[in-house]
């Protein structure tokens, strides 16, 4: 059993801010965004607490090329894109043809719990830039 999760002023502003963002920020993209409203708020604590919501399944913690974490507060398992070029991460709308998870159960004697797909390429944005 995890231990309960000691709620914060600080952990409250990051979730609610999350919250309003679908573009999956980084960790210091949301330390920038509060330090309008928490001058003092650090970019460890702001980790820290990111990553400790998504330990719990708060947020969802989306981490595409090994080096920056992305954070979700959708927490219903989606597909993402990452892009190459620019390293946003989009959301993959296209509603999946099967249940990923139960596809694959049928062939799995453990049980899974959780699935993850992270599609690459070029975003659009950067698709046009290259074109001109
Ligand atoms: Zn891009
Ligand atoms: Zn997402």
């Amino acid at each position: 059993m995890k231990p309960i999760m000691k709620r914060s002023r600080q952990r409250d502003a990051i979730l609610a801010y999350l919250h309003t963002r679908t573009d999956h920020p980084t960790a210091e993209m949301v330390h920038t965004a509060l330090l309008e409203t928490m001058p003092n708020i650090s970019l460890g604590t702001v980790y820290r607490n990111l990553a400790q919501l998504a330990e719990y399944g708060i947020i969802l913690r989306i981490s595409c090329d090994g080096k920056v974490d992305h954070f979700d507060a959708t927490t219903t398992s989606h597909p993402h894109f990452y892009c190459n070029a620019c390293g946003c991460v989009e959301d993959i709308t296209a509603p999946l043809p099967y249940n990923p998870i139960n596809y694959v159960s049928a062939a799995f004697k453990g049980e899974i719990t959780d699935c993850s797909i992270i599609y690459s390429g070029t975003c659009e944005h950067c698709t046009k830039q290259a074109t001109g």
